[in-house]
């Protein structure tokens, strides 16, 4: 390791914080680009209270180059902000942090973290998407659907939430006990908290709407396959797993925070290592 005072930093902040992957991805892909003399990445826990003093914090620093944030910061840095990119303020969340000679900019890469993966294996234009759930990811989801000329459908269990987002991005928003039409739809993506622990046994919606033209996207990564998952491959459904989301959503990152192009490979080796693929 050269690190110098001319190293800059960038730090994932969160709480909790311990279980993120994200400095172990970005410092590998340092490494594999020869510039870890250049770039270090940390990562601290930091309560919602405190993120304002983080921010400024990052203004007085110049080697402060570059913050991630995770949950629960991603609505609450916003109004600490100098600038706030067009897709951010649409999405209406912010996951990264560019420091501009002090001059912070919030961008969003988690659309791209739903996007890049289906659009390598569907085009999106005009086909029908379920996106369940309609929290802080849910709003990623269904602004990268729109961009790319899909229709999604919100299908939330508190149907007021549902239909408030499908107002906001001109979508229906329904309950998500009103499944019996999903068996319709092209694509299924599941961003609710559903699948993840205490959640593992469940599925967000019943299986048996699944079939074999469907393309199944869950953005839970922890199990890495998830109880719909498993289920979805048994109905003969392409399948993508949340790790892949984790793995774009940081290549875009990676690429605001340094300028270089992000060694993909290099970044999913690492996921893969963590889950043991
Ligand atoms: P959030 O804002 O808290 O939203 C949670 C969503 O899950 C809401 O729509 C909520 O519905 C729904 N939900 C929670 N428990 C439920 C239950 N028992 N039955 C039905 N619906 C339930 O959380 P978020 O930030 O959007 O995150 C959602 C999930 O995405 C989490 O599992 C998170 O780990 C995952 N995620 C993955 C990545 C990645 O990189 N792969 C990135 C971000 C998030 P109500 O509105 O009715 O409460």
């Amino acid at each position: 390791m050269k690190i110098s005072a001319k190293t800059k930093f960038c730090i994932v902040v969160g709480d909790p914080i311990d279980h993120s992957l994200s400095p172990a991805i970005h410092n590998a892909a340092y490494k594999s680009l020869g510039i870890d003399d250049q770039f270090v990445y940390l990562g601290t826990n930091v309560k919602v209270e405190n993120i304002e003093a983080v921010v400024k914090a990052m203004r007085n620093m110049k080697n402060f180059c570059g913050l991630a944030c995770t949950m629960p910061h991603k609505i609450e840095v916003i109004k600490h902000l100098d600038e706030i990119d067009e897709i951010a303020k649409k999405i209406g969340a912010v996951n990264t942090v560019v420091n501009n000679n002090g001059v912070l900019k919030g961008y969003n890469t988690d659309w791209l973290g739903i996007v890049t993966p289906l659009e390598q294996i569907i085009k999106l234009k005009n086909k029908k998407v379920a996106v369940l759930g309609a929290g802080g990811a849910a709003r990623a989801v269904v602004y990268g659907m729109i961009l790319k000329g899909a229709k999604p459908t919100i299908f939330n269990r508190t149907v007021e939430k549902a239909q408030e987002l499908g107002k906001e991005f001109a979508c229906n928003g329904v309950g998500l006990d009103d499944v019996e039409g999903i068996k319709d739809f092209d694509i299924i993506i599941n961003s609710t908290a559903v699948g993840m622990h205490p959640l593992e046994n469940k599925t967000p919606i019943p299986t048996r709407f699944i079939n074999e033209s469907q393309v199944v996207f869950d953005i839970v990564y922890i199990p890495y396959e998830t109880k719909l998952l498993r289920e979805a491959k048994k109905k003969g459904a392409k399948t993508i797993h949340g790790i892949e989301m984790l793995l774009y959503q940081g290549t875009a990152q990676f690429e605001l925070f340094t300028n270089h192009k992000a060694p993909v490979k290099v970044m999913r080796k690492i996921l893969n290592k963590n889950f043991k693929l």
